[in-house]
């Protein structure tokens, strides 16, 4: 539960409107961090650490919550710049059964609750956290690095919101090399 994020994302947390959306995205890193939803078992593991018994958990919604990972990790790519055609319609087929609850607060900040049990409950608090985001104007603040060895989701708190790696000194750097390599590879044909 308390594990310690990897330094690529652990200073672009997301705010804890937006935590679990990026928590779940980085239950899989490209690197080398393992897979917290490869099997039923971890996966149960890992949704019960945030708060989400499933004990009927089976192989089909386990894989419709991979599914999920992958497209909102397609649209946090396009966040940064990365994917110029996001799966929307994915995204959209894959939430449309998400039942939320809209609560406006006296200070007029409007905030969706999740309803519903198990998976369906997970799916939806993840559904009410982009929805609260979007009308909070921070969802697209939360994108994917660019560096396909990492993907991790991260926050970007830049004043611009111009960030598209989740570091400099890694990722980007990565990136710049290995484009750097395959123009000079190119050019030697
Ligand atoms: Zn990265």
């Amino acid at each position: 539960m308390n594990e310690q994020p990897p330094p690529a994302w652990a200073d672009k947390m997301a705010p804890e409107s937006l935590r679990l959306l990026q928590t779940f995205v980085n239950t899989h890193q490209y690197t080398t961090y393992p897979d917290h939803l490869a099997t039923i078992t971890t996966a149960k593991q890992w949704l019960r650490e945030q708060g989400f018994p499933a004990p009927r958990l089976d192989l089909a919604q386990l894989k419709r919550v991979t599914v999920l990972r992958e497209t909102l990790r397609e649209v946090l790519l396009a966040h940064a710049g990365h994917n110029t055609n996001p799966p929307l319609a994915q995204l959209h087929t894959q939430l449309k059964d998400a039942t939320v609850q809209l609560t406006i607060d006296q200070d007029d900040t409007t905030k969706a609750t999740a309803r519903g049990k198990g998976v369906d409950h997970f799916i939806n608090t993840l559904a009410a956290e982009l929805l609260t985001a979007s009308l909070n104007n921070t969802w697209t603040r939360l994108k994917a690095c660019g560096n396909h060895e990492c993907n991790v989701a991260f926050y970007d708190h830049s004043r611009n919101a111009t960030t598209r790696y989740c570091t400099t000194s890694i990722c980007a750097n990565r990136v710049r090399q290995r484009t750097f390599r395959e123009r000079l590879s190119g050019s030697t044909e």
